[in-house]
């Protein structure tokens, strides 16, 4: 086989069109039970930031979300199965690749279900969804109330009642935020900084225009025009906006520790809680690749501006963020980012 594409999230299936469009015999491998990627995940109300039109994968735009507005959760999952039936994507699922090993003829790839493949090159986009990351925090063991991801977060209504705290200061803590503080008794929202707000009439789909003339103007050598803000500042959709009108959108800097019943900050103040919702981001799902000793400390691989693995030239890593492509962990961006990683691949 020529190549192999490890997981068939928005990243996967974008190399896959390329891929099939090369005329390359290839596969891709997810451990999902289903199409869709991380988004089979996303909590209940989670939509796109950027309108149907601007969040397309390469060769059918996603179709327009009826009634306008941000397409949700559900519908993004709708488009990637169709898109996946669409282009007849060779997925073979569930498979979840334990493995990537150094062979004779190219790459191994293992599988936890006892299978293997080898190919000539391999494509790693398992996103980060399966590695939610929290802080060491002193006392989080002693904490005796409920602690989840915002990767297992859900619904507003499961708080009803309760004194939360919603840790970090990204879009999933404003969202969450915005809708466990109608619900909760108390919520309390705590942040490593001062949050960073964009203005209101800017959405995914500038962020992503700003990107690309920034792209564009350091490969033409440009002074580039100055960041909007990253992906990682708050986009005011309309939950986050109603949160403002109620004046919930204040943080607290981060606590020292935690104890049985709560928060406690330097000073002494305390919050007392009967929830932590950890907000903090997610790390790049790599463990596959431990086998090639090429991780990094950071989690992250070293790779060329292509994705190419610099440690192994038949590796190639797509989706994870900036540095695997300008923003190639949005459905927008990895166009650009799977279109290069084709094009080098086998030349
Ligand atoms: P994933 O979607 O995670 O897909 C990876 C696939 O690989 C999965 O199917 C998984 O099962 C599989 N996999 C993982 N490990 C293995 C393994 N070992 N073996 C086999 N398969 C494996 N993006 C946008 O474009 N627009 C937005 O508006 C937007 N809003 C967001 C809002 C929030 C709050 C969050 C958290 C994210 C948002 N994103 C948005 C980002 C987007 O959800 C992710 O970046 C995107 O899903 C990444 O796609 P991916 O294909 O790289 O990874």
């Amino acid at each position: 086989m020529d190549v192999l594409v490890i997981g068939a999230g928005q990243a996967g299936l974008a190399a896959g069109y390329f891929l099939k469009r090369r005329g390359l015999d290839y596969r891709l491998l997810d451990a999902g039970a289903a199409a869709g990627g991380a988004w089979r995940h996303g909590w209940e109300s989670l939509t796109l930031f950027s309108p149907a039109a601007q969040s397309s994968l390469p060769g059918w735009p996603m179709p327009p979300t009826p009634g306008g507005g941000y397409p949700p959760r559900d519908a993004v999952i709708a488009y990637l199965t169709a898109y996946e039936a669409r282009y007849a994507l060779p997925v073979q699922r569930p498979v979840q690749v334990t493995a990537v090993r150094r062979a004779a003829e190219g790459l191994r790839v293992e599988a936890a279900e006892g299978a293997a493949w080898t190919a000539r090159a391999v494509i790693s986009a398992t996103g980060t969804w399966s590695h939610p990351f929290v802080p060491q925090v002193p006392g989080r063991e002693a904490f005796a109330g409920r602690q989840i991801h915002s990767a297992r977060y859900r619904r507003p209504a499961d708080f009803a009642g309760q004194s939360v705290l919603v840790v970090g200061g990204g879009n999933s803590g404003a969202q969450i935020l915005a809708e466990v503080s109608r619900h909760a008794a108390r919520a309390t929202w705590v942040t490593e900084r001062p949050p960073v707000f964009l203005p209101d009439d800017v959405d995914g789909r500038v962020l992503f225009d700003r990107a690309t003339a920034r792209w564009q103007a350091e490969r033409e050598g440009r002074p580039a025009p100055p960041p909007l803000g990253g992906l990682g500042n708050i986009v005011m959709v309309p939950p986050v906006v109603e949160a403002r009108a109620r004046r919930v959108l204040h943080s607290l800097p981060p606590f020292a520790r935690l104890e049985a019943a709560g928060a406690v900050w330097a000073d002494g103040s305390r919050v007392a809680a009967e929830a932590i919702i950890w907000c903090t981001g997610f790390r790049p799902a790599l463990d596959h690749l431990a086998p090639l000793g090429l991780v990094e400390a950071d989690g992250r691989v070293r790779v060329s501006p292509e994705g190419q693995a610099l440690a192994e030239p038949r590796l190639w890593l797509l989706g994870y963020g900036d540095w695997t492509g300008a923003a190639s962990a949005t459905l927008a961006g990895v166009t650009r980012a799977a279109r290069a990683v084709v094009a080098a691949i086998l030349p």
